[in-house]
């Protein structure tokens, strides 16, 4: 199971992970995790640079090596990198030592400050020890396009329903959110530009 929201006791447990920014200002964050891929990447790359928006890519280390150019491609056009492992580990099934040094292994690739951790599940001892090396990020929207229960239509108003000022939102440059991602996406983009926001990497 998984929440829309950052669910208030995740905010309790983890105190120095971000979930949005500035509530002040009417900008929001758009996330990519688990690529770069063939299959849908370039298509975030496409969209991204029709409507002229910059956003994150939280990247998995293998994936990088696999498909260098569109990983070369994303720097190019201007979006920020994160590290999100290099085999996309869940750090609660792994000791921490073997963990930061996944996540050391992608940070060779990626060179970032920012770390998103897979399945949103990391050990607090683990979250303590990246967040001295890392500004450790979750969101404050999860669109649910990796949810194959879900419609395109559902997954776009996970987004419309809980996105406000300084949203972090979470799409996934991953195989099972295609059909949603694609869908999702542009309407996300217009609607939240006919409503004023604006795009920033984080
Ligand atoms: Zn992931």
């Amino acid at each position: 199971m998984y929440f829309v929201n950052a669910p208030f006791f995740l905010r309790w447990l983890y105190p120095k992970v971000t979930f949005n920014r500035t509530r002040k200002e009417k900008k929001v964050y758009l996330t990519f995790d688990d690529g770069p891929i063939p299959e849908i990447t370039p298509f975030i790359l496409d969209t991204l640079e029709k409507y002229q928006i910059k956003a994150t890519f939280f990247c998995v280390g293998e994936n990088i090596e696999k498909n260098r150019t569109i990983f070369d491609r994303i720097v190019a056009q201007g979006h920020r990198i994160g590290n999100h492992t290099y085999n996309h580990l869940r750090g609660w099934d792994h000791d921490d030592d073997v963990y930061l040094e996944n996540i050391e292994k992608c940070q060779q690739l990626t060179k970032s400050d920012l770390f998103r951790p897979p399945y949103a599940r990391a050990k607090k001892s683990q979250l303590a020890k990246l967040a001295q090396e890392y500004e450790i990020i979750y969101w404050d929207v999860l669109s649910g396009d990796f949810d194959q229960t879900i419609s395109p239509q559902k997954c776009f108003q996970n987004v419309e329903r809980h996105c406000k000022n300084g949203s972090i939102i979470v799409f996934h440059d991953n195989i099972k959110a295609i059909d949603r991602l694609s869908y999702a996406l542009p309407k996300t983009i217009t609607f939240l530009h006919e409503n004023g926001y604006t795009f920033a990497t984080l």
